[in-house]
């Protein structure tokens, strides 16, 4: 059996049956990394040692009939996540040789829930991109076709889910990081609502956007994984203190009297035509099914892009000050005094969108500028979160796309920087309203995966997945 190729409610079924071990799992997730690695170059650093042991310990528990639904289950973490004694790069080359000395809590929380750490996956450097390819490493394969982008920046974990290299990942998203990757690999992928999931121990790219969320195969997983992630951290003050529902109650299969806004800014031009069709035969489906859908209109949405490319990188000019060869990672230039050793050191360890995108952020929040950039970028965000509350009372969740494209070539953008930007733009609007959304596989698009994006309330990720669920379970 190919045990690799499993859910993690399947194997979770099967350890507690004993008809397989949890070693014997990481066994043949840690084989299956060594076949595919070398096409999908999706991990930075992986962790077989680490997950033998952990696998070992798991299976005590499971011995004992401790019940927690991950024991046992490999998992990959994006390598923006902090995780002690194991290396922690953001895929920049100025923390290629970080090791934190604390976790992330997403991590503590896997380890109470009993999940065996795989490994490190690759990122576009410090989450900034939707491709990978601006990793400070190596760019991952789309498994669907090596020649194309996974997406990004959670490129690395989607494709390890995707190529079956774990069973579960944890990527961040920011503007679109789960979201974008997940419908270009053909997996699920979600983003909470801000302030559902602590980002302590999160490396900080764009602290009023960043989420870290669920890639998995189906969405039962996303449901358990956000089970084991959510809730409230004494040490990330942004997360709320709000119960954390049992999201699998969530996934029954019914969408009868549903009411789905389709927001038609999300189906304008820019996105393909076929992407088009794919998501309005899985939105027909679901009126089939009951659901009653409905047009809404997000006039706002149009400014997203430009808003949130004034934010974050606002926001990163700030968080990514602090590296500078005093404390972390790299340092150059130690001996021509602390200046010339902030110069070095970050001029040799950032890559070019990171330069660049700290000097965007640092002119917009320069004085004289800030009232006419970072403010006005601000009040415009405000108008657009409005936009979103007015659509929210008429219907339970909105439909879309969630990217206007399959997956690309490699290198097809690269001279395109605003195409690529482009790949985020119905993504990003989720994240300035600090919404949960959900990327769910349609129909494929000449043999591309693409995916169809779900939207709910704040703190209502119930909703977002019981969509989903329909949705899957329609296609068998
Ligand atoms: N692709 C977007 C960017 O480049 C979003 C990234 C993210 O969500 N981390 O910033």
């Amino acid at each position: 059996m190919e045990l690799h190729t499993l859910t993690a409610h399947e194997l979770s079924r099967k350890l507690r049956a004993r008809e397989i071990s949890a070693l014997e799992l990481t066994e043949a997730v840690l084989a299956h990394i060594e076949r595919v690695e070398p096409a999908i170059q999706a991990y930075i650093t992986p962790t077989p040692e680490l997950a033998r042991e952990q696998a070992k310990q798991a299976q005590a528990r499971i011995d004992q009939g401790d019940p927690s639904p991950l024991l046992g289950i490999p998992v990959a973490l994006k390598d923006n996540m902090c995780t002690e004694g194991v290396k922690t790069t953001c895929g920049s080359q100025i923390l290629h040789n970080f090791v934190p000395p604390y976790n992330a809590t997403v991590y503590r929380k896997l380890q109470e829930a009993g999940a065996v750490l795989v490994g490190k996956t690759n990122l576009d450097e410090f989450a900034m991109g939707s491709s990978t390819e601006n990793s400070g490493f190596f760019t991952s394969r789309n498994p669907h076709d090596t020649e194309r982008v996974p997406g990004g920046s959670s490129g690395g974990s989607t494709a390890a889910v995707a190529a079956h290299e774990t069973i579960l990942a944890l990527g961040s998203d920011t503007g679109g990081s789960i979201r974008q990757p997940a419908s270009f690999c053909g997996v699920v992928g979600m983003k909470p609502t801000y302030g559902r999931v602590s980002r302590y121990g999160l490396v900080a790219y764009a602290s009023s956007l960043d989420q870290i969320g669920p890639i998995t195969k189906d969405v039962r997983d996303c449901a358990l994984l956000m089970n084991a992630i959510s809730g409230e951290d004494p040490n990330d003050s942004t997360c709320v203190q709000l119960p954390v529902p049992d999201f699998t109650d969530a996934l029954v299969d019914d969408v009868k009297g549903m009411r789905l806004g389709v927001p038609k800014e999300f189906f304008a031009q820019g996105v393909q035509p076929e992407v088009v069709t794919s998501v309005r035969s899985a939105i027909d489906k679901l009126a089939a099914a009951g659901a009653e859908v409905m047009e809404v209109s997000l006039p706002t949405a149009e400014y997203g892009l430009p808003i949130y490319y004034i934010l974050a990188p606002a926001e990163a000019s700030s968080n990514l000050a602090r590296y500078d060869g005093t404390r972390y990672g790299l340092r150059e230039g130690f001996e021509e005094g602390h200046i010339r050793m902030m110069e070095k050191t970050r001029a040799k360890g950032f890559g070019n969108e990171v330069l660049q995108r700290v000097m965007i952020g640092t002119y917009a929040l320069s004085a004289g500028y800030y009232d006419a950039f970072y403010l006005k970028a601000q009040q415009a965000r405000t108008l657009l979160r409005r936009d979103f509350e007015r659509a929210f009372e008429q219907c339970d969740a909105l439909v879309c796309p969630t990217s206007p494209t399959p997956a690309f070539k490699i290198g097809e953008l690269a001279d395109d920087p605003l195409a690529m930007k482009l790949a985020d733009v119905l993504t990003i609007p989720v994240n300035l309203a600090g919404l949960p959304g959900i990327s769910v596989p349609c129909a494929p698009v000449n043999g591309l995966p693409v995916g169809l994006q779900i939207i709910a309330k704040p703190f209502d990720e119930a909703t977002a997945l019981r969509v989903a669920y329909a949705w899957e379970q329609m296609q068998g």
